[in-house]
């Protein structure tokens, strides 16, 4: 089986993994150490991130492609529209199909370093993920995911304008979604309900990052764009000084978040690992998502 969809689909929870393409030889025998310390726990799909330029551009297709070549895991390539021509998309995309890959993530991305800044697109490229759904879809049998925005993307008017864009790119052809960060269940089931609403039934995915340090509540935050909820801030930040005891909480807070997201049923929880797979692991194992044999 090697749709993620299908995956997704199959008998009871899963969990996945997200990691980015690595920089260098050092980063490359991380990235390879948590792909092998991952793969006996069969994971649904393991994703690799689409950088801001061209080295890593290449890392991540050839990361991708170890993936597909090397291992039993099913991998997923993440696309961007940033600075490429349709016909430069369709050579990624001709890539990756090359090298075995059959699911992406098309993703819009961010104007290279300024995430914030205008989005200038491409003479011969594409504006929105919608379009890149349509691409990849036109250009194979490809099981193709988009991202989705628990509080909204920054640059959407409101919710109901972010969830009616969403759904777009659902219809343009996409098989699921995965949701960017959050805090709370509620964010992340508020947005399956905007979604419903809409009358689009899809495969959307929680994203979860296991919160080790306190570095990382901070890099939540600012990945999902809002500020840490003063009572989880309260319970996690007394361990300021104390690694090891923000470490045991910080597992503790994301097992229940998870415990609860699946209690409302979601197909799966999506882990982003930067990475590293020690937290993930122990996550996975405390929510019984892991074979029996392991
Ligand atoms: C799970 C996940 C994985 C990611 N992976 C990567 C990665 O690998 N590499 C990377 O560089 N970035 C990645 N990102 C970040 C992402 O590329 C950026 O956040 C980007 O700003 C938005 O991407 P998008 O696909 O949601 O864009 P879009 O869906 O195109 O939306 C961008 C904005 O435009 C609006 N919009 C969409 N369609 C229309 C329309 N037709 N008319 C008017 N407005 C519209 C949307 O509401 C939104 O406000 C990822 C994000 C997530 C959640």
């Amino acid at each position: 089986m090697s749709s993620v969809v299908e995956r997704l689909r199959g008998d009871g929870p899963v969990f996945s993994v997200e990691f980015f393409p690595p920089r260098d030889a050092e980063d490359e025998q991380v990235l390879w150490r948590a792909v092998r310390e991952l793969e006996p726990l069969d994971p649904a799909f393991v994703s690799i991130t689409y950088g801001a330029g061209g080295s890593s551009r290449d890392r991540t297709i050839r990361t991708t492609g170890r993936i597909a070549q090397e291992t039993t895991l099913v991998p997923m390539a993440h696309l961007t529209a940033v600075d490429h021509s349709v016909a430069e998309l369709r050579n990624v995309i001709g890539w990756y199909a090359a090298v075995g890959v059959r699911n992406i993530l098309a993703v819009r991305g961010d104007p290279p370093g300024d995430p914030y800044g205008e989005w200038i697109r491409h003479p011969d490229g594409l504006t929105y993920a919608e379009e890149l759904v349509r691409l990849c879809r036109e250009l194979g049998d490809f099981c193709v995911g988009v991202a989705a925005w628990p509080y909204g993307h920054p640059r959407s008017a409101d919710l109901d304008d972010d969830t009616v864009h969403l759904v777009r790119k659902l219809r343009a052809g996409a098989d699921f979604a995965i949701a960017q960060l959050f805090f709370q269940p509620e964010d992340f089931l508020r947005l399956r309900d905007r979604v419903l609403a809409k009358g689009c039934e899809t495969v959307l995915l929680p994203g979860v990052m296991p919160l080790t340090t306190l570095r990382m509540l901070h890099k939540t935050a600012e990945l999902a764009g809002v500020p840490v909820p003063p009572h989880i801030a309260a319970k996690l930040e007394r361990y300021a000084d104390d690694p090891a005891g923000f470490r045991a909480a910080g597992i503790d807070h994301v097992t229940e978040l998870c415990e609860r997201l699946l209690a409302e049923g979601v197909p799966g929880v999506h882990f982003y690992t930067l990475n590293r797979s020690k937290a993930t692991r122990e996550v996975v194992a405390r929510l019984g998502l892991v074979p029996a044999r392991t």
